[in-house]
């Protein structure tokens, strides 16, 4: 399996696609498989995997709803 990242809560699973065993999230929409597609080991590396889920644990995306999302301003180094 794939090592990735929730895009929801920054918590680390294995599986671009699987339910977050930490909030439960799973992706359903269009936009949010797009995501969750580019939020995995090979996409990127561990370092930047780890720096983006501390990025989205601290920004709480949890609670922002995706339009809004700026995507390049939270990963402006990608
Ligand atoms: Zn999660």
């Amino acid at each position: 399996m794939t090592k990735a990242i929730c895009m929801r809560c920054g918590f680390e699973k294995f599986g671009c696609f699987v339910k977050c065993p930490n909030c439960k999230f799973t992706p359903t929409k269009n936009i949010e498989f797009e995501i969750s597609i580019s939020l995995r080991e090979g996409a990127y590396s561990d370092v930047e995997l780890t720096l983006l889920s501390k990025d989205i644990k601290n920004k709480r995306l949890v609670d922002i709803p995706l339009e809004k999302i700026n995507w390049h301003e939270i990963y402006g180094f990608r």
